[in-house]
Protein backbone atom coordinates (compact mmCIF):
# COMPACT_ATOMS: atom_id res chain seq x y z
CA UNK A 1 0.00 0.00 0.00
CA UNK A 2 3.02 2.30 0.79
CA UNK A 3 4.52 1.55 -2.44
CA UNK A 4 1.33 2.79 -4.42
CA UNK A 5 1.05 5.71 -2.07
CA UNK A 6 4.85 6.76 -2.73
CA UNK A 7 4.05 6.08 -6.73
CA UNK A 8 0.91 7.90 -6.63
CA UNK A 9 2.72 10.95 -5.69
CA UNK A 10 6.34 10.99 -7.96
CA UNK A 11 4.03 9.75 -10.93
CA UNK A 12 2.89 12.18 -14.04
CA UNK A 13 -0.40 12.71 -13.87
CA UNK A 14 -2.76 9.73 -15.66
CA UNK A 15 -4.61 11.41 -18.92
CA UNK A 16 -6.93 9.01 -20.77
CA UNK A 17 -5.74 10.31 -23.85
CA UNK A 18 -2.38 12.62 -23.87
CA UNK A 19 -2.73 14.75 -26.48
CA UNK A 20 -0.57 17.47 -24.64
CA UNK A 21 2.39 14.95 -24.19
CA UNK A 22 1.97 13.87 -27.91
CA UNK A 23 1.90 17.63 -29.41
CA UNK A 24 5.06 18.24 -27.19
CA UNK A 25 7.05 16.53 -28.83
CA UNK A 26 6.10 17.71 -32.46
CA UNK A 27 5.56 20.82 -31.52
CA UNK A 28 8.44 22.42 -33.70
CA UNK A 29 7.15 20.95 -37.05
CA UNK A 30 3.32 21.38 -36.22
CA UNK A 31 3.82 25.11 -35.44
CA UNK A 32 5.88 25.60 -38.35
CA UNK A 33 3.19 23.76 -40.87
CA UNK A 34 0.25 25.39 -39.30
CA UNK A 35 1.96 29.20 -39.72
CA UNK A 36 2.87 28.31 -42.97
CA UNK A 37 -0.77 27.75 -43.91
CA UNK A 38 -1.88 30.66 -42.58
CA UNK A 39 0.51 32.80 -44.18
CA UNK A 40 -0.67 31.00 -47.27
CA UNK A 41 -4.06 31.76 -46.90
CA UNK A 42 -5.18 28.83 -48.91
CA UNK A 43 -6.95 27.56 -45.71
CA UNK A 44 -10.14 25.64 -47.90
CA UNK A 45 -8.86 22.74 -50.20
CA UNK A 46 -5.74 23.87 -50.01
CA UNK A 47 -2.13 22.41 -51.32
CA UNK A 48 -1.82 20.93 -47.74
CA UNK A 49 -5.35 18.86 -48.15
CA UNK A 50 -3.95 17.33 -51.33
CA UNK A 51 -1.04 16.37 -50.13
CA UNK A 52 -2.48 14.70 -46.72
CA UNK A 53 -4.82 12.73 -49.41
CA UNK A 54 -2.14 11.62 -51.63
CA UNK A 55 -0.18 10.05 -48.68
CA UNK A 56 -3.03 8.82 -46.85
CA UNK A 57 -3.70 6.88 -50.42
CA UNK A 58 -0.01 5.50 -50.19
CA UNK A 59 -0.08 4.59 -46.31
CA UNK A 60 -3.40 2.50 -46.93
CA UNK A 61 -2.79 1.02 -50.58
CA UNK A 62 -5.87 2.38 -51.81
CA UNK A 63 -6.88 4.79 -54.87
CA UNK A 64 -9.30 7.31 -53.20
CA UNK A 65 -9.60 9.40 -50.28
CA UNK A 66 -11.76 11.97 -49.61
CA UNK A 67 -11.04 14.30 -47.18
CA UNK A 68 -14.50 15.35 -45.34
CA UNK A 69 -15.57 17.54 -42.11
CA UNK A 70 -16.18 14.60 -39.82
CA UNK A 71 -16.27 10.45 -39.24
CA UNK A 72 -19.75 11.27 -38.93
CA UNK A 73 -20.26 13.06 -42.11
CA UNK A 74 -17.95 10.48 -43.61
CA UNK A 75 -20.17 7.43 -42.96
CA UNK A 76 -23.52 9.45 -44.00
CA UNK A 77 -21.36 10.34 -47.45
CA UNK A 78 -20.20 7.32 -48.25
CA UNK A 79 -23.55 5.71 -48.05
CA UNK A 80 -25.20 8.93 -50.01
CA UNK A 81 -22.82 7.85 -52.37
CA UNK A 82 -23.99 4.24 -52.65
CA UNK A 83 -27.31 5.26 -53.68
CA UNK A 84 -28.97 4.02 -50.79
CA UNK A 85 -32.73 4.65 -50.66
CA UNK A 86 -35.53 5.09 -48.21
CA UNK A 87 -36.19 2.37 -46.40
CA UNK A 88 -33.11 0.22 -47.73
CA UNK A 89 -32.33 -2.04 -44.61
CA UNK A 90 -28.78 -1.29 -43.33
CA UNK A 91 -27.20 -3.90 -40.86
CA UNK A 92 -24.58 -2.79 -38.36
CA UNK A 93 -23.55 -4.04 -34.97
CA UNK A 94 -25.67 -3.06 -31.72
CA UNK A 95 -22.33 -2.31 -29.71
CA UNK A 96 -20.68 0.81 -31.00
CA UNK A 97 -20.91 4.27 -31.00
CA UNK A 98 -24.53 6.49 -31.86
CA UNK A 99 -23.02 8.12 -35.13
CA UNK A 100 -22.93 4.59 -37.42
CA UNK A 101 -26.41 4.33 -36.64
CA UNK A 102 -27.16 7.84 -36.70
CA UNK A 103 -26.56 8.61 -40.33
CA UNK A 104 -28.40 5.68 -41.24
CA UNK A 105 -31.82 6.53 -39.26
CA UNK A 106 -30.95 10.26 -40.53
CA UNK A 107 -30.95 9.03 -44.48
CA UNK A 108 -34.26 7.30 -43.40
CA UNK A 109 -32.66 3.91 -44.60
CA UNK A 110 -33.29 1.51 -41.88
CA UNK A 111 -30.81 0.48 -39.28
CA UNK A 112 -31.03 -3.21 -38.65
CA UNK A 113 -28.76 -3.66 -35.09
CA UNK A 114 -27.43 -7.14 -34.53
CA UNK A 115 -25.44 -8.45 -31.73
CA UNK A 116 -21.43 -8.94 -31.43
CA UNK A 117 -19.12 -11.05 -30.69
CA UNK A 118 -18.25 -11.67 -26.78
CA UNK A 119 -14.56 -11.98 -27.32
CA UNK A 120 -13.42 -9.71 -30.38
CA UNK A 121 -16.89 -6.86 -29.25
CA UNK A 122 -17.13 -6.82 -33.46
CA UNK A 123 -20.46 -7.84 -35.46
CA UNK A 124 -21.42 -11.49 -35.34
CA UNK A 125 -21.77 -13.12 -38.62
CA UNK A 126 -24.55 -15.44 -37.46
CA UNK A 127 -26.41 -12.48 -36.65
CA UNK A 128 -25.54 -10.46 -40.09
CA UNK A 129 -26.82 -13.88 -42.14
CA UNK A 130 -30.31 -14.10 -39.17
CA UNK A 131 -30.84 -10.34 -40.16
CA UNK A 132 -30.86 -10.16 -44.09
CA UNK A 133 -33.83 -9.89 -45.51
CA UNK A 134 -34.80 -8.97 -49.31
CA UNK A 135 -34.69 -4.96 -48.43
CA UNK A 136 -31.10 -5.41 -46.78
CA UNK A 137 -28.78 -3.04 -48.94
CA UNK A 138 -25.59 -2.99 -46.96
CA UNK A 139 -24.02 -4.24 -43.84
CA UNK A 140 -21.36 -1.61 -41.92
CA UNK A 141 -19.36 -3.06 -39.62
CA UNK A 142 -17.30 -1.25 -37.05
CA UNK A 143 -13.46 -2.35 -36.82
CA UNK A 144 -14.45 -1.74 -32.17
CA UNK A 145 -11.51 -0.14 -30.33
CA UNK A 146 -8.74 -0.87 -33.04
CA UNK A 147 -9.55 -4.31 -34.06
CA UNK A 148 -11.22 -5.18 -37.90
CA UNK A 149 -13.90 -7.23 -37.84
CA UNK A 150 -14.02 -10.44 -39.48
CA UNK A 151 -13.84 -8.63 -42.94
CA UNK A 152 -13.72 -12.02 -45.19
CA UNK A 153 -16.99 -13.62 -43.81
CA UNK A 154 -18.40 -10.23 -44.27
CA UNK A 155 -17.25 -9.89 -47.87
CA UNK A 156 -18.54 -13.33 -48.90
CA UNK A 157 -21.96 -12.47 -47.31
CA UNK A 158 -22.33 -9.53 -49.38
CA UNK A 159 -21.47 -10.96 -52.28
CA UNK A 160 -23.74 -13.36 -52.08
CA UNK A 161 -26.70 -11.36 -51.31
CA UNK A 162 -25.76 -8.41 -53.77
CA UNK A 163 -24.80 -5.92 -50.66
CA UNK A 164 -22.79 -2.98 -50.15
CA UNK A 165 -20.05 -3.11 -47.18
CA UNK A 166 -19.67 0.34 -45.55
CA UNK A 167 -16.67 -0.01 -42.62
CA UNK A 168 -16.87 2.66 -40.24
CA UNK A 169 -13.20 2.58 -39.39
CA UNK A 170 -12.84 5.36 -37.03
CA UNK A 171 -11.17 3.17 -34.49
CA UNK A 172 -9.17 0.82 -36.63
CA UNK A 173 -7.19 3.24 -38.53
CA UNK A 174 -3.40 1.74 -39.01
CA UNK A 175 -4.49 -1.97 -37.98
CA UNK A 176 -3.67 -4.76 -40.68
CA UNK A 177 -6.03 -7.67 -41.68
CA UNK A 178 -4.89 -10.84 -42.45
CA UNK A 179 -7.09 -13.38 -44.84
CA UNK A 180 -6.99 -16.81 -44.36
CA UNK A 181 -4.69 -17.54 -47.15
CA UNK A 182 -2.18 -14.98 -45.74
CA UNK A 183 -3.19 -11.70 -48.34
CA UNK A 184 -2.87 -8.28 -46.00
CA UNK A 185 -4.80 -5.36 -46.38
CA UNK A 186 -5.07 -2.39 -44.22
CA UNK A 187 -8.43 -1.53 -42.45
CA UNK A 188 -10.92 0.69 -44.39
CA UNK A 189 -9.58 -0.88 -47.75
CA UNK A 190 -11.34 -3.79 -47.71
CA UNK A 191 -15.25 -3.01 -48.05
CA UNK A 192 -16.70 -1.36 -51.23
CA UNK A 193 -15.90 1.66 -49.27
CA UNK A 194 -15.14 3.06 -45.64
CA UNK A 195 -14.94 6.30 -43.55
CA UNK A 196 -12.89 7.18 -40.97
CA UNK A 197 -12.62 9.75 -38.22
CA UNK A 198 -9.70 12.25 -37.64
CA UNK A 199 -11.04 13.46 -34.02
CA UNK A 200 -8.26 14.72 -31.26
CA UNK A 201 -8.73 11.26 -29.54
CA UNK A 202 -8.87 8.95 -32.48
CA UNK A 203 -5.26 7.02 -33.54
CA UNK A 204 -4.81 9.50 -36.30
CA UNK A 205 -6.36 12.44 -34.61
CA UNK A 206 -6.03 16.28 -35.70
CA UNK A 207 -6.36 19.46 -33.72
CA UNK A 208 -10.10 19.96 -34.04
CA UNK A 209 -12.58 18.46 -36.19
CA UNK A 210 -11.74 16.12 -39.69
CA UNK A 211 -12.66 12.34 -41.35
CA UNK A 212 -12.27 10.86 -44.58
CA UNK A 213 -13.88 8.14 -47.02
CA UNK A 214 -11.69 5.58 -48.83
CA UNK A 215 -12.51 3.55 -51.95
CA UNK A 216 -11.05 1.99 -54.93
CA UNK A 217 -14.01 2.29 -56.84
CA UNK A 218 -12.90 5.38 -59.27
CA UNK A 219 -16.72 5.67 -60.06
CA UNK A 220 -17.53 5.92 -56.69
CA UNK A 221 -14.99 8.12 -55.53
CA UNK A 222 -16.06 10.79 -58.11
CA UNK A 223 -19.65 10.32 -56.80
CA UNK A 224 -18.22 10.96 -53.12
CA UNK A 225 -16.11 13.69 -54.70
CA UNK A 226 -19.07 16.26 -55.90
CA UNK A 227 -21.35 14.89 -53.02
CA UNK A 228 -19.08 16.58 -50.37
CA UNK A 229 -19.07 19.92 -52.43
CA UNK A 230 -22.73 20.67 -52.72
CA UNK A 231 -23.47 17.97 -55.34
CA UNK A 232 -21.17 19.75 -57.95
CA UNK A 233 -19.16 18.37 -60.39
CA UNK A 234 -19.18 21.21 -62.38
CA UNK A 235 -18.96 24.51 -60.90
CA UNK A 236 -22.31 25.98 -59.89
CA UNK A 237 -24.08 22.69 -61.51
CA UNK A 238 -25.56 20.57 -58.84
CA UNK A 239 -26.23 17.43 -60.28
CA UNK A 240 -27.41 15.87 -57.19
CA UNK A 241 -28.09 17.17 -53.55
CA UNK A 242 -25.07 17.29 -51.92
CA UNK A 243 -23.43 18.70 -48.39
CA UNK A 244 -20.59 20.62 -47.24
CA UNK A 245 -18.55 18.56 -45.63
CA UNK A 246 -14.72 19.68 -46.09
CA UNK A 247 -11.22 18.95 -43.85
CA UNK A 248 -9.64 22.60 -43.67
CA UNK A 249 -6.37 23.04 -44.73
CA UNK A 250 -4.45 23.63 -40.82
CA UNK A 251 -5.92 20.27 -40.05
CA UNK A 252 -4.57 18.53 -42.67
CA UNK A 253 -1.29 20.46 -41.90
CA UNK A 254 -1.30 18.34 -38.84
CA UNK A 255 -2.53 15.13 -40.09
CA UNK A 256 0.19 15.04 -42.66
CA UNK A 257 2.59 15.10 -39.79
CA UNK A 258 1.37 12.89 -37.91
CA UNK A 259 0.85 10.11 -40.27
CA UNK A 260 4.26 9.74 -40.90
CA UNK A 261 4.32 8.84 -36.95
CA UNK A 262 1.19 6.62 -37.40
CA UNK A 263 2.72 3.39 -37.46
CA UNK A 264 4.98 4.67 -34.25
CA UNK A 265 2.22 5.47 -32.45
CA UNK A 266 0.05 2.14 -33.10
CA UNK A 267 3.55 0.81 -31.87
CA UNK A 268 3.31 2.71 -28.71
CA UNK A 269 -0.28 1.56 -27.86
CA UNK A 270 0.51 -2.10 -28.23
CA UNK A 271 3.05 -1.74 -25.98
CA UNK A 272 1.09 -0.25 -23.12
CA UNK A 273 -1.48 -2.70 -24.03
CA UNK A 274 1.44 -5.77 -23.86
CA UNK A 275 2.37 -4.52 -20.33
CA UNK A 276 -1.27 -4.55 -19.64
CA UNK A 277 -2.17 -7.90 -20.32
CA UNK A 278 0.71 -8.77 -18.83
CA UNK A 279 0.29 -7.64 -15.32
CA UNK A 280 -3.30 -9.20 -15.75
CA UNK A 281 -1.90 -12.61 -16.56
CA UNK A 282 -3.45 -15.36 -14.62
CA UNK A 283 -6.30 -13.19 -12.47
CA UNK A 284 -9.41 -15.32 -13.36
CA UNK A 285 -12.25 -12.21 -12.98
CA UNK A 286 -10.42 -10.13 -15.69
CA UNK A 287 -10.80 -10.92 -19.83
CA UNK A 288 -8.01 -9.05 -21.52
CA UNK A 289 -8.45 -7.93 -24.80
CA UNK A 290 -8.28 -10.23 -27.66
CA UNK A 291 -6.80 -9.85 -31.05
CA UNK A 292 -6.23 -12.16 -33.65
CA UNK A 293 -6.38 -15.66 -31.60
CA UNK A 294 -2.73 -16.45 -31.72
CA UNK A 295 -0.93 -13.28 -30.72
CA UNK A 296 -3.87 -11.24 -28.96
CA UNK A 297 -3.13 -8.32 -31.00
CA UNK A 298 0.03 -8.01 -29.10
CA UNK A 299 3.01 -9.02 -30.57
CA UNK A 300 5.95 -7.02 -31.57
CA UNK A 301 5.28 -6.85 -34.85
CA UNK A 302 1.90 -7.39 -36.13
CA UNK A 303 -0.58 -4.81 -36.34
CA UNK A 304 -3.98 -6.46 -36.22
CA UNK A 305 -4.87 -4.68 -33.62
CA UNK A 306 -4.14 -0.86 -33.05
CA UNK A 307 -6.08 -0.33 -29.06
CA UNK A 308 -7.77 2.66 -29.61
CA UNK A 309 -9.15 1.40 -26.92
CA UNK A 310 -7.75 -1.09 -24.11
CA UNK A 311 -11.40 -2.64 -23.16
CA UNK A 312 -11.33 -5.26 -20.39
CA UNK A 313 -14.06 -6.94 -19.30
CA UNK A 314 -14.48 -7.61 -15.69
CA UNK A 315 -16.50 -10.78 -14.42
CA UNK A 316 -18.30 -11.20 -11.41
CA UNK A 317 -17.01 -8.07 -10.06
CA UNK A 318 -18.95 -4.54 -9.80
CA UNK A 319 -17.76 -2.95 -12.93
CA UNK A 320 -19.78 0.62 -11.82
CA UNK A 321 -17.92 0.31 -8.26
CA UNK A 322 -14.67 -0.35 -10.06
CA UNK A 323 -15.27 2.60 -11.86
CA UNK A 324 -15.88 4.68 -8.84
CA UNK A 325 -12.45 3.39 -7.35
CA UNK A 326 -10.35 4.30 -10.11
CA UNK A 327 -11.75 7.84 -10.24
CA UNK A 328 -11.23 8.18 -6.68
CA UNK A 329 -6.97 7.23 -7.39
CA UNK A 330 -6.68 9.48 -9.95
CA UNK A 331 -7.02 6.68 -12.61
CA UNK A 332 -9.30 8.24 -15.42
CA UNK A 333 -11.45 5.21 -17.18
CA UNK A 334 -14.33 4.90 -19.63
CA UNK A 335 -17.18 2.59 -20.10
CA UNK A 336 -17.56 2.26 -24.25
CA UNK A 337 -20.29 1.87 -24.65
CA UNK A 338 -22.95 1.92 -21.57
CA UNK A 339 -26.00 1.54 -23.54
CA UNK A 340 -27.28 -0.92 -26.34
CA UNK A 341 -27.79 0.85 -29.58
CA UNK A 342 -31.02 -0.94 -29.73
CA UNK A 343 -32.23 0.33 -26.09
CA UNK A 344 -31.52 4.19 -26.41
CA UNK A 345 -34.74 6.15 -27.23
CA UNK A 346 -33.92 7.09 -30.40
CA UNK A 347 -33.38 3.59 -32.04
CA UNK A 348 -35.94 1.70 -30.17
CA UNK A 349 -37.91 -0.74 -32.62
CA UNK A 350 -40.59 -3.12 -32.03
CA UNK A 351 -39.04 -5.83 -34.33
CA UNK A 352 -36.05 -6.16 -32.10
CA UNK A 353 -36.13 -9.05 -29.39
CA UNK A 354 -34.03 -9.21 -26.54
CA UNK A 355 -33.25 -12.57 -27.08
CA UNK A 356 -31.17 -11.57 -30.13
CA UNK A 357 -28.66 -9.27 -27.84
CA UNK A 358 -27.33 -11.33 -24.75
CA UNK A 359 -23.89 -9.98 -25.82
CA UNK A 360 -24.32 -6.56 -26.36
CA UNK A 361 -26.71 -6.63 -23.11
CA UNK A 362 -23.99 -8.41 -21.25
CA UNK A 363 -20.83 -6.36 -22.36
CA UNK A 364 -22.43 -3.19 -21.25
CA UNK A 365 -22.19 -4.49 -17.57
CA UNK A 366 -18.76 -5.82 -18.04
CA UNK A 367 -16.62 -3.65 -19.95
CA UNK A 368 -14.31 -0.98 -19.06
CA UNK A 369 -11.82 0.73 -21.33
CA UNK A 370 -8.50 1.96 -19.03
CA UNK A 371 -6.35 4.66 -20.27
CA UNK A 372 -4.77 3.98 -23.90
CA UNK A 373 -1.99 6.61 -25.64
CA UNK A 374 1.00 6.71 -27.02
CA UNK A 375 3.05 8.63 -23.60
CA UNK A 376 2.06 5.80 -20.74
CA UNK A 377 4.94 5.08 -18.83
CA UNK A 378 5.95 1.58 -17.05
CA UNK A 379 5.01 3.52 -14.06
CA UNK A 380 1.79 4.62 -14.67
CA UNK A 381 1.00 1.26 -16.34
CA UNK A 382 2.12 -0.62 -12.69
CA UNK A 383 0.11 1.66 -10.92
CA UNK A 384 -2.89 1.43 -12.66
CA UNK A 385 -3.01 -2.54 -12.85
CA UNK A 386 -2.35 -2.78 -8.86
CA UNK A 387 -4.96 -0.78 -8.66
CA UNK A 388 -7.45 -2.92 -10.22
CA UNK A 389 -5.96 -6.01 -9.41
CA UNK A 390 -6.41 -5.40 -5.68
CA UNK A 391 -10.11 -4.25 -5.87
CA UNK A 392 -10.86 -7.59 -7.68
CA UNK A 393 -8.80 -9.29 -5.36
CA UNK A 394 -10.61 -7.60 -2.56
C1 LIG B 1 -15.58 8.64 -33.47
C2 LIG B 1 -16.47 7.71 -34.20
C3 LIG B 1 -17.33 8.15 -35.21
C4 LIG B 1 -17.60 9.59 -35.51
O1 LIG B 1 -16.53 10.38 -35.76
P1 LIG B 1 -16.66 11.99 -35.61
O2 LIG B 1 -15.44 12.49 -36.31
O3 LIG B 1 -16.66 12.29 -34.16
O4 LIG B 1 -17.91 12.42 -36.29
C5 LIG B 1 -18.05 7.20 -35.92
N1 LIG B 1 -17.96 5.90 -35.64
C6 LIG B 1 -17.17 5.44 -34.65
C7 LIG B 1 -17.12 3.97 -34.39
C8 LIG B 1 -16.41 6.33 -33.89
O5 LIG B 1 -15.64 5.84 -32.91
Amino acid sequence: MLMNFVISYSMKKIQMVDLKGQYSKIKAEVDSSVLEVLDSTAYINGPKVHEFQKNLEDYLGVKNVIPCANGTDALQIAMMGLGLKPGDEVITADFTFAATVEVIALLQLTPVLVDVDPITFNIDIDAIKKAITPKTKAIVPVHLFGMCANMEAIMNIAEEHNLFVIEDNAQGIGSTYTYSDGRKAKAGTIGHVASTSFFPSKNLGCYGDGGAIFTNDDDLAHTIRGIVNHGMYERYHHDVVGVNSRLDSIQAAILDIKLKRLDTYNFERRKAARAYNKAFNGIDSIITPSGKSSCQGICENCDCHVFHQYTLKILNADRDALVKHLNEQGIPCGVYYPIPLHLQKAYKDSRYNEADFTVTNQLVKEVISLPMHTELDDEQIEFITSTIINFVNS
